[in-house]
């Protein structure tokens, strides 16, 4: 068989040769040691928290050495596409910080290395193609579909293994007189490899997360392009990787099977193989078992999950590198004041296994990140949160600047900063009540306390009440209305002998909280009359002494 006859039957356009593409994108220039890393998205409209992990390693990685991450859009599957996916990808990466020097971006390429969306490229891969022909490492295949449904029918019933190998590669030792009449009559074919593994081999590698590996050799004549010339995603990112310089390659483990395949692919194509690097799924609890994070049972897989609860990005991303790497959290304790991007992201680090997802640990981190930010930051992202998800609170936010501010500047700051919300949703149910528009008495007095009672109290403190009062001469004044009316004023005469008394100054504070709060839990009660001013206190305690009448 002459395979450059052959070759120039299947591709006779095709006039670059692989060394016009070595000199299109020569080596890059960068410092020693700097990794070239990628996120490989295929642009599916759903964009999940697999693509945030892959491309947070890889960016760490990357930037971390002086080198360069790239964005490659992997839309090789014409199928699979959704319209406006590409943007949608795009947006979500730097949403949360996912930082590319080059590749594809919302208003076309970027960088020297391109086009970056495979889609632009089939002229490349054709060029190696075309070089693999000529060697006689890849020929064309005219199988229909149905013959292979009857191949794996046939492979299925003598419980061989599966796929295009040994006796069932019928093209793959073909004449050139029969792949000539089969083009002649216009037969669509594709291109496959001709493997020259055996399962009887084994091959050792060295992945950077899952350590070293055994794996069986690849036997099986995968598919490189497609019948409309457009490659499979192996052969694609073998060219792709090679052509832009990719050192590292991180990607899910999905692909382990395949990596036999690969090396294979790289060492016909006459490439240096990148490092691999495969990340573990992530996975859940489930009962007492452990499975993986599923696009159909758990919304939380999703990034517009985390957009819609209004988790800020910086605790997605703070939590992701805490599952990513295991001394993340130490870091933090010790360094509670720096930006995550300065603590020092290692793959070593990384379970080989997959991380833990756990929504109570990201709620926690969230807490802490959201304790660490200022009232401003806070009011700035929960506004913007309020404007696409509770119209009516954002335009209370909107209407009073001044107020929302000092009603989330209430513990903030200091060694203790307080913890009461996670995301931007609970932002309402914390704060909600220092909109009069939004103000209702949500819970009720306990019943063991009279309503006159209560009402006694209240009007005892609004006739005390001074707003130009100190917190501790304020509250001398609330221990004051606990002895008028009997109560305990002293909480550890209170605790001493409770059925002394009808209650104490603290049942006095929960009076006054819930007429002006509405709630049994608020943030601090001086600090809450302080934000609200005079005169709400007075009219919220005045139309509860109405209430009680
Ligand atoms: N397009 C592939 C995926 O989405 C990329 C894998 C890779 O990073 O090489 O899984």
């Amino acid at each position: 068989m002459d395979y450059f006859e052959l070759a120039e039957l299947l591709f006779p356009d095709v006039t670059e040769t692989p060394e016009d593409m070595e000199q299109k994108f020569p080596p890059r220039v960068l410092p020693e040691g700097a990794v070239v890393s990628r996120a490989a998205p295929s642009p599916t409209g759903f964009v999940h928290l697999g693509n945030l992990v892959q491309g947070l390693t890889s960016e760490r990685m990357s930037h971390q050495s002086g080198g360069v991450m790239f964005l490659r859009v992997e839309d090789t599957d014409a199928k699979r596409e959704v319209p406006g996916a590409v943007e949608t990808l795009i947006d979500a990466l730097s949403h949360y910080h996912i930082e590319f020097d080059e590749g594809a971006t919302v208003d076309g390429d970027r960088g020297q290395y391109g086009p970056y969306r495979q889609s632009r490229r089939a002229a490349i891969y054709h060029v190696y193609a075309k070089k693999l022909v000529q060697e006689g490492r890849a020929y064309p295949c005219f199988c229909t579909e149905e013959e292979l449904v009857k191949m794996h029918e046939e492979q299925e019933a003598e419980k061989a293994n599966f796929g295009y190998f040994g006796r069932w590669a019928v093209w793959r030792d073909r004449s050139m007189e029969d792949i000539r009449a089969m083009l002649d009559a216009g037969h669509p074919w594709v291109l496959r490899f001709r493997s020259e593994g055996s399962i009887e081999h084994k091959i050792k590698f060295t992945d950077l997360i899952k350590g070293n590996l055994e794996l069986t050799e690849n036997d099986i004549d995968h598919v490189l392009l497609k019948s409309d010339g457009i490659p499979t995603y192996h052969f694609a990112h073998a060219v792709d990787d090679h052509l832009m310089h990719t050192t590292h390659v991180v990607r899910g483990d999905e692909w382990l099977p395949s990596l036999p395949f690969h090396i294979q692919l790289h060492q016909a194509l006459g490439f240096r193989p990148p490092k691999y690097l495969h990340i573990g799924p992530l996975q859940k609890m489930d009962g007492t078992s452990k499975r993986k994070l599923s696009k159909r049972k758990d919304p939380e897989l999703a990034l517009t999950f985390y957009k819609a609860e209004g988790y800020p990005v910086e605790s997605i991303y703070e939590y992701l590198l805490t599952i990513l790497n295991s001394n993340f959290e130490d870091w933090r304790r010790a360094n509670p004041a720096l930006p995550a991007s300065e603590f020092k992201f290692s793959y070593k680090k990384m379970n080989p296994a997959g991380a833990l997802f756990d929504v109570m640990k990201l709620r926690d981190v969230s807490k802490d990140v959201i304790s660490r930010m200022s009232a401003d930051a806070v009011y700035q992202e929960v506004l913007t949160w309020a404007g696409e998800f509770d119209p009516e609170f954002a335009s209370c936010l909107g209407a009073q600047p001044e107020l929302a501010r000092a009603a989330l500047a209430i513990g903030r700051g200091g060694k203790k900063p307080r913890k009461d919300f996670a995301i931007w949703r609970e932002v309402r149910g914390y704060m909600g009540f220092f909109f009069d528009e939004l103000f209702t008495v949500e819970d009720a007095y306990p019943e063991q306390f009279a309503p006159a009672v209560i009402r006694a109290a209240l009007e005892a403190f609004l006739a005390s009440y001074d707003p130009a009062d100190e917190q501790s001469v304020w509250f001398d004044k609330i221990k004051a209305v606990a002895d008028s009316l009997g109560f305990a004023s002293d909480m550890k005469a209170y605790r001493a002998a409770p059925e002394q008394y009808p209650g104490s100054v603290a049942d006095i504070s929960m009076f006054l909280r819930i007429a002006v709060t509405g709630k049994q839990n608020s943030p601090d009660m001086y600090e809450v009359m302080r934000v609200l001013g005079a005169d709400r206190v007075r009219a919220r305690i005045g139309a509860m002494i109405a209430r009680l009448a």
